[in-house]
C-alpha cells in the first residue's frame, strides 16, 4: 500500500525522501489564489520518479456555485491544473466538492458539476483522473454527507470521475467512519485515494481542522480500518512538518502491516 503526505511543492521528491514516503501530494500554485500553474522545470524528474504524485487543486475552486464570477474561472483553473498535473505524470488531481450559496438550489450545483466535466470533455479532456474530495462544513455542500454525494454522482457519474475520501472531513462532516467505505462505494463504485487525517473538531462539528493520527477526536484505529477497507493509496495532510507526518506514516505502516520502502 502506497503511503505519503501532503508536502511543500518546492522539491516534492526531497520531501518524500525525508518522510520515507512513496507518495506525495502538493499544490501547483497558491491554494488561495487564482493564478494558473506555471510549467515546472523539474517536470521530467517528477515524471520519472518512483514516488507517486498527486496534485491538490486550489481551495478557491468552486465549480458548483451559481455565482458566475466564481464558477467560470473555477472551471478554467481546474482544467489548467489538470493539464499541469498531467505534465508531471500525476496520478490524480484532487478537488473539493464545493457548495452553493445559502438560498441557492443545490440541484443547480450538481448540474454545474456535470457541466464542468462536459466543458473539460469539449476542451480535450482533463488528461488526468479528477478525484472529487468530500468536505467537512457548510449546509449547502455537494460532498459533505452521503445523501448529497449520491446526487452529485447521479450528475457526474457518466464521466470518468474518481473519489478522494478524507477521514477528518467525513467525521467532522457528520458521517460515521465505521462502515463508511462500503456506503461510499455503493455510491461512487470506487475510492481512489484516502486522506488519512485525525480531526481537532468533534463529530459533525463541520470544522475542517486536521490533526495528527494519534491526536484529535477520532479513534486512530478507525482511520486504519477505513484505509484497509478502501484499499487505496493514502496521503496524510497532518501538521508537525517532517517529524509529525513521518510519525503518522510510520503509525499507518505499523498498523497496516506494510513495509517502509527501501531508501
Ligand atoms: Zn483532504
Amino acid at each position: 500500500m502506497r503511503i505519503g503526505a501532503h508536502v511543500d511543492s518546492t522539491d516534492p521528491l526531497a520531501e518524500a525522501a525525508a518522510r520515507s514516503a512513496d507518495t506525495v501530494q502538493f499544490f501547483l500554485s497558491d491554494p488561495q489564489g487564482w493564478k494558473a500553474p506555471k510549467p515546472r522545470e523539474d517536470a521530467e524528474r517528477l515524471r520519472a520518479a518512483e514516488v507517486d504524485l498527486y496534485v491538490h487543486a486550489p481551495y478557491v475552486i468552486n465549480v458548483a456555485t451559481l455565482n458566475n464570477r466564481i464558477r467560470i474561472p473555477s472551471r478554467k483553473l481546474l482544467l489548467g491544473h489538470a493539464t499541469a498535473a498531467a505534465a508531471i505524470g500525476a496520478k490524480g488531481l484532487i478537488v473539493h466538492g464545493g457548495h452553493v450559496n445559502a438560498g441557492d438550489d443545490l440541484a443547480v450545483g450538481f448540474d454545474n458539476w456535470r457541466k464542468t466535466f462536459a466543458y473539460a470533455a469539449d476542451s480535450g479532456g482533463f488528461g488526468v483522473p479528477v478525484l472529487i474530495e468530500n468536505t467537512a462544513g457548510g449546509d449547502n455542500a455537494c460532498a459533505r454527507r452521503l445523501d448529497a454525494l449520491a446526487r452529485l454522482w447521479d450528475a457526474v457519474g457518466d464521466h470518468e470521475v474518481g473519489f478522494c475520501l478524507d477521514t477528518c472531513h467525513a467525521y467532522a462532516g457528520g458521517e460515521e467512519l465505521l462502515g463508511l467505505v462500503d456506503r461510499v462505494k455503493a455510491i461512487t463504485g470506487r475510492i481512489d485515494l484516502v486522506h488519512a487525517n485525525n480531526s481537532k473538531g468533534t463529530f459533525n462539528s463541520g470544522q475542517d481542522r486536521h490533526d495528527n493520527l494519534g491526536g484529535g477526536t477520532i479513534d486512530p484505529e478507525l482511520v486504519v480500518a477505513v484505509i484497509r477497507a478502501a484499499g487505496a493509496p493514502v496521503v496524510v495532510e497532518t501538521p508537525g512538518g517532517v517529524a509529525g507526518q513521518a510519525a503518522d506514516i510510520d503509525f499507518l505502516r505499523e498498523h497496516l502491516g506494510t513495509e517502509t520502502p527501501a531508501a
